[in-house]
């Protein structure tokens, strides 16, 4: 595998970072997971232009133009003949010293991987998943906005570590107001008869690239969506509770907390976005030839 670091493409054997880098010092960076389909990055524009705002907010100068950063992505993809694949793109503040000062690092380290993944078995998209509340609050947003997609995960990796010890594979975070926030690497929608009901970003929730192609598509499917403060009592009266998120795409929730939803299978609504969705992602996209 080909990866791009320090401005070239690499191979995989040679792709290293140094211990000084505040990415791995301190979580200190930014980053972005992309899906390619059928020889299309799909929503590039709209993943490098949340990059950049979560960098923004981080005081962290991406060392590259966003048109610049598209070429790479497109030509880290050709060199590993990735069509349909998943994309990380990483930007780390660089090396520094071992104290904090982010103004130390002189050079942010731009990072793309081009591979593939599957972040939940197959069988789970016909089944749908359990999941639990996790005792782990969603950040601050006065804290760690939510908003920001950095390196700094941990938020959400104890949260995953909450759910898997429920034996389940996601869970949905409350923010410290207690209502809805997300789920630890996805956005969560209710459905209410014809309505999708979703947490607008400053209820802790990062505004997803999926969630934005739901709420664009749901309006020709005859849905109308609706941002608006949730709580659990919310998710458990659901018609039908679903996740969205690149790695995931559209995957059905028909249990939470042990209260089935809906009729404990995936739904119509569910069902029926999730087709057009990937029928949308098929045909948009930057092309990769
Ligand atoms: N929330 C969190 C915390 C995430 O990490 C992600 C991305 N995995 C999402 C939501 C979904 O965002 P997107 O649709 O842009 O991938």
């Amino acid at each position: 595998m080909k990866i791009y670091l320090g401005g070239k493409l690499v191979d995989e054997s040679r792709a290293r970072v140094s211990v000084f880098d505040h990415g791995l010092l301190y979580g200190d960076g930014v980053f972005e997971g992309i899906r390619a389909y059928n020889g299309r990055v799909f929503k590039l524009d709209e993943h490098l232009d949340r990059l950049y705002r979560s960098a923004r907010a981080i005081a962290l100068t991406i060392p590259m133009t966003k048109a610049a950063l598209s070429r790479a992505v497109v030509k880290t993809c050709k060199a590993n003949g990735v069509r349909d694949g998943y994309i990380r793109l990483v930007v780390t503040r660089g090396v520094g010293t071992l104290g904090l000062n982010p103004f130390n690092c002189k050079k942010p380290q731009v990072i793309i991987i081009a591979g593939g993944i599957q972040l939940y078995p197959k069988k789970l998209y016909e089944t749908g998943l359990s999941i639990v509340t996790v005792g782990t609050m969603r950040n601050q947003a006065e804290a760690i906005n939510p908003r920001i997609k950095s390196l700094n995960y941990l938020n959400n990796v104890l949260a995953k570590i909450e759910a898997l010890n429920a034996g389940v594979m996601e869970c949905i975070m409350l923010n410290p107001q207690g209502y809805v926030a997300e789920a630890s690497g996805d956005n969560v929608f209710a459905v209410q008869g014809k309505t999708l009901l979703t947490p607008p970003p400053w209820c802790g929730s990062l505004e997803g690239i999926t969630r934005a192609v739901v709420m664009h598509l749901a309006p020709e499917l005859g849905f109308t969506v609706r941002e608006d403060v949730m709580t659990r009592y919310d998710i458990y009266n659901a018609d039908e509770v679903f996740l969205t998120g690149t790695a995931a795409e559209i995957i059905s929730v028909v249990n939470v907390d042990r209260r089935v939803i809906g009729h404990g299978r995936p739904g119509a609504v569910t069902k029926k976005l999730a087709k057009h969705f990937h029928a949308f992602a098929q045909r948009t996209g930057t092309p990769i030839a």
